[in-house]
C-alpha cells in the first residue's frame, strides 16, 4: 500500500519473495496481478535460476521423456506479464534489524561475475526456497550420486544415461559389470516414478535402434523401510510393487545404504549393488543456509518454524511456505508434508493473508487439506488414493487416476497463465509430442 513519507514522497510497501518454485511463483503471480498491477505494492521475486520448471516433472526430465525446454517458464517474461519484478540471484544472508536480504554475486560459465552482490530492502519477506536432497552425511553420496533437485541435475543425469547407452551400443561387446545399471536410493514416490520412466526409456532406446542386451540393463530401488511408498497406504504400495517386479525392476527393501562408491552401493546387511549410475531420492531437508538465518527458529531438517498464519515463529514480517516451512498440521500430529499440493495451497492462502495484513485485518490460520496421493508408473499405470469429505480415503486407478495426477500440474499452469493459455499450451504440447521422438536422444 502506498503511504506518504515525512518528505511527502509516497512509500510503496516492498514485498520480497525468495524462491520462485511451485509456491513462490504462484504467490508472486497472484499478488502481482492484484496488488502489483495497481501499483499498491512493489513485489520482487529473487530466484537462483533464470527459468522455472514445475519440480514434480524433474524425474521425466531425468529420464528424457520430457524436454525441459518444452515446459520451462522464463521468469523475466512471467514477471512482465504479472506485474512483479524478477531478480536473478541466490539469497545468502538476512539482516532482520535493517529488514534487508543479501544476494550473492552471479557468475557466468567462465567464472566471470555478471551481477555483483546486492541488497534488497523489504517490509514483508516471504521465504519459499523449497528443499534439497538429504544425504544424511553418508559417505560417497555427494560425490557419486545424481540428485533431482534442479533442472540442471536432472539434465546431467539424462546426459550420463544416454552416453552410457551410446557407448554400450557402439562397442557391441560385453559391458563392464554394472555399466548400464541404475540404482535408485529411496522407494518413495520420486524413486518409484523414476524407475518406471527409466524402464519405458530403455524400451524406447531399443525401438530407436540403440540396441543393448536386456540382460545388461538392471534397474534397482533400494529402500531402508520394509516396503516401497512407506508414507502411503499398503493398498497403493502393494500393486505398485507388484507391477514394478513384473517389469523386472529389482526392489531391495530393508536395506540401509552405508556407503556409495564409483562402482556401486553398499548396504548395512553387507550387500553390494553394482551400478555405474546412482540416483539419490531418499528424503529432503531445507537448504543449509536457513540453519543460522538471523536467529530465526528452525527444526532439525533446517525448515523455518512457522505459526499457522505462516509467519515465522520469531518475526511477524517474515513468512515461509512450502517445503522450507515447518507448519503445524492443524488436527494432526507433526507438520504439513513437503508436497506440491501443500505449496500450492499455502501460496493461495498466503495471498489472502498478506492482503489481510496490508489491510490491517486479522490473519487467518492455514489448515492443510490432504487431497490424497497418486503415483504414476508412466505408460504402465497410475494408482493412488483420494480423500473424500464424506467417504474418507478411496482408491483410484487407471485413466481416472492419470487425469487426477495430471490435474495438479494443470492447476499450477492455470494460476500462472490463466485457463485459455493453459489450454493452448496443452494443445501445443500434444502437437509437439506427435511429431517428435518420445524420448530425448542426445
Ligand atoms: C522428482 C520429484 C517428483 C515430485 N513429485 C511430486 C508429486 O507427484 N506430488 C507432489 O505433491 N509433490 C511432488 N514432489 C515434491 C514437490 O516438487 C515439492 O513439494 C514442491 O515443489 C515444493 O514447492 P516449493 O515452492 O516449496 O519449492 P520448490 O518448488 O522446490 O521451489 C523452490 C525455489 O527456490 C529457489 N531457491 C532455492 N534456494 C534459493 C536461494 N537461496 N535464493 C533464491 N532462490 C532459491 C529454487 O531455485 C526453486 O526455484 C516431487 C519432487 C521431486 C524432486
Amino acid at each position: 500500500m502506498a503511504t506518504a513519507k515525512a518528505g511527502g514522497t509516497p512509500h510503496h510497501h516492498k514485498m520480497v519473495i525468495v524462491g520462485g518454485g511451485t509456491g513462490g511463483l504462484q504467490l508472486a503471480t497472484r499478488l502481482g496481478r492484484k496488488l502489483g498491477k495497481k501499483g499498491q505494492v512493489e513485489i520482487t521475486l529473487i530466484e537462483a535460476s533464470p527459468t522455472h520448471i514445475w519440480k514434480p516433472l524433474l524425474h521425466e526430465v531425468a529420464a528424457g521423456t520430457l524436454d525441459s525446454y518444452e515446459d520451462e517458464i522464463e521468469y523475466l517474461a512471467q514477471a512482465a506479464w504479472s506485474h512483479f519484478r524478477y531478480r536473478l540471484g541466490r539469497m545468502e544472508a538476512l539482516d532482520r534489524q535493517q529488514r534487508e536480504i543479501s544476494v550473492a554475486p552471479t557468475y557466468n560459465e567462465k567464472g566471470e561475475e555478471i551481477i555483483p552482490r546486492r541488497h534488497f530492502h523489504y517490509d514483508t519477506l516471504v521465504m519459499a526456497v523449497g528443499s534439497v536432497s538429504n544425504d544424511f552425511g553418508i559417505p560417497g553420496v555427494r560425490s557419486h550420486c545424481f540428485f533431482l533437485d534442479t533442472t540442471q541435475q536432472a539434465a546431467d543425469f539424462q546426459r550420463q544415461l544416454i552416453e552410457s547407452y551410446v557407448r554400450a551400443h557402439a562397442r557391441g561387446k560385453p559391458l563392464a559389470r554394472g555399466e548400464l545399471n541404475v540404482a535408485i536410493v529411496g522407494g518413495g514416490a520420486t524413486g518409484v516414478e523414476l524407475a518406471a520412466q527409466l524402464h519405458t526409456v530403455s524400451r524406447l532406446f531399443t525401438a530407436y535402434g540403440l540396441e543393448v542386451k536386456p540382460a545388461d540393463i538392471k534397474l534397482s530401488i533400494i529402500e531402508a523401510a520394509p516396503r516401497l511408498l512407506s508414507g502411503l497406504p499398503s493398498r497403493i504400495a502393494e500393486p505398485t510393487e507388484r507391477q514394478l517386479r513384473q517389469l523386472g525392476i529389482e526392489i531391495l527393501a530393508n536395506e540401509r545404504v552405508i556407503e556409495v562408491t564409483e562402482k556401486g552401493i553398499h548396504t548395512h546387511s553387507g550387500r553390494f549393488i553394482p551400478a555405474r549410475i546412482k540416483v539419490w531420492a531418499a528424503g529432503v531437508k531445507a537448504p543449509d543456509f536457513l540453519k543460522a538465518l538471523a536467529g530465526l527458529e528452525t527444526n532439525p531438517r533446517h525448515q523455518l518454524v512457522v505459526r499457522p498464519t505462516l509467519q515465522t515463529s520469531r518475526d511477524d514480517h517474515i513468512f515461509a511456505l512450502g517445503d522450507c516451512a515447518a507448519c503445524p498440521w492443524i488436527g494432526h500430529e507433526g507438520t504439513v508434508p513437503p508436497r506440491a499440493q501443500a505449496a500450492q495451497q499455502q501460496a493461495r492462502f498466503l495471498y489472502q493473508n498478506i492482503r489481510n495484513q496490508l489491510a490491517g485485518k486479522p490473519l487467518r490460520d492455514y489448515h492443510y487439506r490432504d487431497y490424497g496421493s497418486l503415483v504414476s508408473l508412466g505408460r504402465y499405470s497410475t494408482v493412488g488414493n483420494l480423500m473424500g469429505t464424506i467417504t474418507g480415503s478411496f482408491l483410484i486407478e487407471g485413466w481416472i487416476a492419470r487425469l487426477v495426477y495430471l490435474s495438479l500440474y494443470k492447476r499450477h499452469q492455470i494460476v500462472l497463465f490463466g485457463p485459455f493459455r493453459t489450454a493452448m499450451l496443452t494443445l501445443s504440447h500434444l502437437f509437439h509430442r506427435s511429431v517428435h521422438p518420445q524420448v530425448k536422444l542426445h
